[in-house]
C-alpha cells in the first residue's frame, strides 16, 4: 500500500495547475460569495466542454477519454482557489446511485445529459419535519395511471435554483422504510416551486414546495416502494467521497502568515499548527480509504462515516483553531482590505460550520460506526 502525500494526483499536479491558471476566474469566487451560490454555472459549462466531468465514466454512457486522475487534481485545484461544485457533487451522487438503481433508459439519458452539463441533480430528502430520520418523510406521490402525482415540501434543496432536476424522495405507502420511493423531478414541472434560505455560512440553500406535480412513471428510481435500498446506495456517495470545506492549501497558507508575522517561533504556534497537520493527514487518508473501496466498486459505508465525521469536525478544529491565530482582525471578511488571508478563514469558519450537519450529522455518523463496526445497540431502534 502506497501512503504517498496525493499519491494518486501527484503526476497531475502540475498539468492541472496550469489548467487552473489558465481558465478560473478570481470574479467567479467573488460572484459565489455574494451570491451564497455553491456553484457556478460558467465554471460547470467549462468542465463539461473540456470533457472533465465526463472523465472515468463508461464509454456508453458519454465517458470523456481525459484521465480521471488528471479531472480529479483539477477539481482539487478549484475546490483550493475557493469555488464550490455542490451542483456538480450532487449530480455525481446521483449519477452513480443510477448506474446501480436506474433503469437503461435513465442511464442512457440522465448520465450523458449531465456528463454534457446540461443536467444538475439535486437532493430532495429532507423535509421540515424529517431530516436525521430520513425515513419519516411524507412528501406524497400517488399513481395515476401511468403518472404519479406529488404533494409535499422539502427543506435545505441545496442549488436547486440552478439545477434542473430533483432527487425526490417520497412515500408512496404507509410501512416507514419499506413504503419510501424516488423520482427523478425536473425543477421545471408545473407545480415545483423554489424559496432560498440563507444560511450562517452565507449559503443560500432552498426550500422547495410541489403541488400536484405530474411525472411519468419513467421518472422512478428503483421499485416503488424500494426508496430505502436507493437511498442507501445514495447516501454512501454522499459521504467520504467528497471533501465538505476542508481547503487543501489553507494551513500552509496559514503557516506562511505566521512566518510572515514572526509568530511561528512561539511553541504555542507551533504546536497548535501540527496538531492540524496530523488532523489534516488522518482526514485525507480517511478519505481515501472510502475513495478506493468506491472505485473498487465496494460501498464504504461505515469508512465514508468516519471519513465524514472526522474531515467535517476536523475542518471546524482547523478553521476555529485559524481565526484564534490570526487574531481580531481575522473576524474581517474578504471586502476589507486588511482581512488576513484575504477573509479566507473568516469564509471557510462559517462554512464549515453546517458541515456537521448537512450529510448526516455528527451524531448520526457516530450511531452508524457505532453500530456498523462495534456492532452496538443503535440509540433508535430500527423501523421497517
Ligand atoms: C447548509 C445545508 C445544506 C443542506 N443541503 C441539503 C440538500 O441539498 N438536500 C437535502 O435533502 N438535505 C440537505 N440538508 C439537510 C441535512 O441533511 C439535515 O439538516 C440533516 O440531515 C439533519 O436533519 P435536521 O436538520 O432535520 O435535524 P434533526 O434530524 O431534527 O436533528 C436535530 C439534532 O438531533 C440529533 N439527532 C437526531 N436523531 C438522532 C439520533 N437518532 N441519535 C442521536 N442524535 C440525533 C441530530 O444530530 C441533531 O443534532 C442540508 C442542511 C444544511 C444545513
Amino acid at each position: 500500500m502506497d501512503f504517498t502525500p496525493h499519491d494518486a494526483f501527484a503526476a497531475h499536479r502540475e498539468a492541472a495547475r496550469a489548467w487552473a491558471a489558465e481558465h478560473l476566474k478570481p470574479e467567479w469566487v467573488d460572484d459565489e460569495r455574494l451570491r451564497g451560490a455553491h456553484h457556478h454555472p460558467e465554471l460547470h459549462r467549462l468542465l463539461a466542454a473540456h470533457g472533465l466531468l465526463a472523465a472515468g465514466w463508461p464509454a456508453e454512457y458519454g465517458g470523456s477519454d481525459v484521465d480521471r486522475g488528471f479531472a480529479d487534481a483539477v477539481f482539487e485545484e478549484i475546490h483550493d482557489y475557493g469555488l464550490a461544485q455542490d451542483g456538480w457533487i450532487t449530480t455525481w451522487m446521483v449519477l452513480h446511485t443510477l448506474l446501480r438503481t436506474g433503469t437503461e433508459e435513465q442511464k442512457r439519458t440522465m448520465i450523458p445529459a449531465a456528463l454534457r452539463g446540461e443536467a444538475i441533480i439535486v437532493l430532495g430528502y429532507t423535509e421540515p419535519g424529517s431530516g436525521s430520520d430520513m425515513a419519516a418523510a411524507r412528501t406524497r406521490a400517488v399513481p395515476d395511471g401511468d403518472h404519479w402525482v406529488i404533494d409535499g415540501a422539502k427543506m435545505f434543496t441545496s442549488t436547486a435554483d440552478q439545477g434542473t432536476h430533483v432527487f425526490l424522495l417520497t412515500r408512496t405507502s404507509e410501512p416507514k422504510n419499506r413504503g419510501l420511493t424516488f423520482f427523478l423531478v425536473p425543477l421545471d414541472a408545473s407545480g415545483v416551486e423554489v424559496q432560498p434560505v440563507h444560511t450562517v455560512g452565507g449559503q443560500r440553500t432552498n426550500a422547495t414546495f410541489y403541488t400536484g406535480v405530474r411525472v411519468p412513471d419513467s421518472a422512478r428510481v428503483g421499485a416503488v416502494d424500494g426508496g430505502w435500498d436507493v437511498v442507501r446506495i445514495a447516501m454512501v456517495f454522499e459521504r467520504g467521497t467528497r471533501n465538505g470545506n476542508h481547503r487543501p492549501g489553507l494551513l500552509d497558507r496559514a503557516a506562511s502568515w505566521a512566518r510572515d508575522a514572526g509568530v511561528v517561533d512561539d511553541p504555542g504556534v507551533a504546536e497548535q499548527l501540527a496538531r492540524l497537520a496530523i488532523d489534516e493527514e488522518v482526514a485525507r487518508l480517511l478519505t481515501a480509504r472510502a475513495e478506493w473501496i468506491t472505485r473498487d466498486g465496494g460501498l464504504p459505508g461505515v469508512e465514508g462515516s468516519m471519513a465524514k465525521l472526522f474531515t467535517s469536525e476536523a475542518a471546524q478544529r482547523q478553521h476555529a483553531a485559524l481565526l484564534d491565530l490570526l487574531g481580531a482582525e481575522a473576524v474581517l471578511d474578504q471586502r476589507a482590505p486588511d482581512a488576513p488571508l484575504a477573509g479566507e478563514v473568516e469564509f471557510a469558519f462559517r462554512n464549515s460550520l453546517v458541515d456537521t450537519i448537512y450529510g448526516g450529522t455528527s451524531e448520526i455518523m457516530r450511531e452508524i460506526i457505532a453500530a456498523g463496526r462495534l456492532g452496538l445497540p443503535r440509540s433508535r431502534p430500527k423501523e421497517r
